[in-house]
């Protein structure tokens, strides 16, 4: 992709020594000369800086379904995390986008590689693979659905797709749980055991049959009655952004403010998920601020760049963060102006960095696993 260039490109570190107003104007320079070829895509806990050059503003999933979507688009400029513009990749190349492009590449770039997600991390493919075979010892995996959060990498969704299982979202968690539950006795849930949990408990599963895996111990630290007796094995991960949301803080706003509705994520713990009035994705939590009466008050549990756009947006209601400290996503607010002026010009000059794709095998059992989503969502 070229387009007539605004400005000299240079390295990253000559981005970082330019001021907001220059980057954002040589930004604008970009999207003006490739049009409608390329998708800015900015995630909803990004900051409010880049979200300003964004074309569209979504959670992962509505995003990579945008991106997939877009006829005319040749590149796709991802402000989230790894997995994220993984995602976009395999949907925006699938097979049959391909074939109506003769075979032509959406080109998906993350502006810094080092925007990934700690709880994706949490799950090496190589942790999984260790404990489906360990697992295989105790129990029947043939009766065992692995599903995955689709904050993990595409070789765990690819897992899934090889082994029968199925990718869910926070929004959809619940009815991806009861598809499985109609094939498989158990399922094994990665990699964020609090929406497994949380969701499992919704539908009448008990703690006791929700044993822990820890992929650092032998069984992952479980007992082989225990692991008979499970009806969903939690891997042993969390988001760092929504694990520091306390109890204690639900029971401080209670007290200071009697009328507080409590709306949290479900990647939050069992004990704040239990308090809070509202649970929900990303899209729920948006929803329901929105259909707020005027007014109303709130403590809202999930990432702060999120919580701080709704107060901005929503001065008629009373918009608090539910956590005394910060609790914001560090790695994806690693993607500055800086790092998406220099992808993007480097794009533009036909020489794109960073750029994600995911190998055709891959992508391949990862479609199979989301396209199992989609069907039964
Ligand atoms: S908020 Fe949590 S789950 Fe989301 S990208 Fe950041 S670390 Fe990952």
């Amino acid at each position: 992709m070229s387009a007539s260039l605004v400005a000299p490109i240079g390295d990253l570190a000559d981005y970082r020594c330019l001021d907001n107003r220059v980057l954002s104007q040589r930004i604008e320079a970009v999207r003006q000369s490739l049009g409608n070829r390329l998708l800015i895509l900015g995630h909803h806990y990004q900051q409010d800086e880049v979200i300003a050059h964004s074309d569209l503003r979504g959670d992962s999933y509505q995003l990579s379904q945008m991106a997939a979507s877009s006829r005319d688009c040749q590149a796709i400029v991802f402000c989230g995390v790894h997995f994220m513009a993984e995602t976009a990749d395999m949907l925006a190349n699938r097979p049959e986008r391909l074939a109506e492009r003769d075979g032509k590449r959406v080109t998906v770039v993350l502006p810094d590689l080092a925007a990934g997600c700690s709880m994706a991390d949490m799950a090496a493919i190589e942790q999984v693979e260790t404990a489906w075979e360990d697992l295989g010892e105790v129990i029947d995996t043939q009766d065992v659905t692995p599903v995955t959060y689709i904050n993990s990498a595409a070789s765990l969704k690819a897992f899934c797709g090889r082994h029968g299982g199925i990718v869910c979202t926070s929004s959809n968690s619940r009815t991806v749980l009861e598809w499985a539950f109609q094939r498989t006795e158990r399922v094994l849930f990665f990699p964020d055991q609090h929406l497994g949990r949380n969701t499992a408990l919704q539908m009448g599963v008990t703690n006791d049959q929700m044993p822990v895996w820890n992929p650092y111990e032998e069984l992952g630290g479980n007992s082989e009655e225990a692991l008979r007796r499970s009806k969903v094995l939690l891997w042993q991960g969390h988001c760092s952004v929504h694990q520091m949301f306390r109890a204690e803080h639900v029971q401080q706003f209670r007290n200071r403010i009697p009328e507080i509705r409590i709306l949290v994520h479900p990647e939050c713990m069992q004990e704040v998920n239990d308090l809070a009035d509202v649970s929900g994705s990303t899209g729920k939590i948006i929803q329901t601020i929105q259909a707020a009466p005027a007014g109303s008050k709130w403590a809202i549990g999930t990432e702060l760049h999120l919580v701080n756009r709704l107060k901005h947006e929503h001065p008629d209601k009373e918009i608090h963060f539910l956590s005394p400290v910060v609790c914001m996503c560090a790695t994806m607010f690693r993607i500055d102006l800086a790092h998406l002026c220099w992808s993007l010009e480097h794009l533009a000059a036909g020489d794109p960095v960073n750029v994600i794709r995911v190998d055709d095998e891959t992508t391949r059992w990862s479609l199979i696993a989301l396209e199992r989503m989609l069907n039964c969502a």
